[in-house]
């Protein structure tokens, strides 16, 4: 059995482990954006495939036996395009959506639909923000005139001159996340809702310091997509396939 496994997530490096231990011959994507981005085993490409089209003709040129989805949840192009050109191509399809964060006792979090909201409520917030939201997107924060720090693991292009950069990759934990918003005295913090436990150490700093947090809710799934949320389900969806 062949599976492309759409990645640049730490749940698909963990696939395609467990599928090339079933035997099974993947094939990870990659946007191929970061410079030195994690390398899953087994075969990999880099590169987008030029949209939906584009992959429809990457699937009849490499012949697979199914398509997982294990992008991040807020790689809503991608996940678009991998069902439009499965279907077209009939190959089965299966989408891995890690579950969201939920707030615990202690927390003060607001919710937005998108960066231009999560920017329109910060002034009514805090004074310092603390943006965790990747590089792509940052501009639309520049509006709101705050002091900003904004974490990526690359700088974004072109480099934005009106916030701090700090540069890092996660996972994360809990006294250094503490040690950010305390020596930047942050006192309000901006993330997508990402999920997942490699980047939720900000969101117990946050509670432990009373810091507010505002999340962008995540791009809805492609309607009539089958999901499963975590790599065991995907594995047994595989197997149910062989
Ligand atoms: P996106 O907006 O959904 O995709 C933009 C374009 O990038 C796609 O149309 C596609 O180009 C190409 N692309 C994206 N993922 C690809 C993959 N795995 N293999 C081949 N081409 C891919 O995605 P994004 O939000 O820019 O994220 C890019 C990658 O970074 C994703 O693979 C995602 O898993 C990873 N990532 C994203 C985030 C995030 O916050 N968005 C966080 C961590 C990791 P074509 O149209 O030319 O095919």
């Amino acid at each position: 059995m062949k599976v492309l496994l759409l990645g640049g997530t730490g749940e698909a490096r963990e696939l395609a482990d467990l599928l090339l231990s079933m035997g099974v011959e993947v094939v990870s994507s990659l946007a191929g954006r970061t410079s030195e981005a994690l390398q899953p085993a087994g075969q990999v490409r880099s590169g987008g495939f030029g949209g939906a089209e584009g992959l429809s003709a990457w699937l009849s040129e490499h012949p697979v036996d199914a398509v997982v989805d294990a992008t991040h949840p807020f790689a809503a192009t991608i996940t678009a395009n991998a069902v439009t050109a499965t279907r077209a191509a009939g190959v089965p399809h299966l989408i891995l959506r890690r579950p969201g964060w939920t707030p615990e006792p202690g927390d003060v979090w607001h919710w937005t639909d998108t960066a231009g909201a999560a920017a329109a409520v910060l002034p009514t917030l805090g004074n310092r923000v603390f943006l965790t939201i990747g590089r792509q997107g940052l501009q639309v924060f520049a509006t709101t005139g705050l002091w900003t720090l904004a974490r990526c693991v690359e700088p974004p292009e072109p480099r934005p001159t009106w916030c701090e950069l700090l540069f890092d990759r996660g996972p994360y934990d809990v006294a250094g996340e503490l040690s950010v918003l305390r020596e930047h005295r942050i006192d309000v913090l901006v993330t997508k809702d990402s999920g997942g436990p490699q980047t939720s150490a900000k969101l117990v700093a946050a509670r432990q310091l009373g810091v507010p947090v505002v999340l962008i809710r995540r791009p809805p799934l492609p309607d009539g997509a089958e999901a499963v949320n975590s790599v065991d389900r995907v594995v047994e969806w595989v197997k149910a396939r062989r």
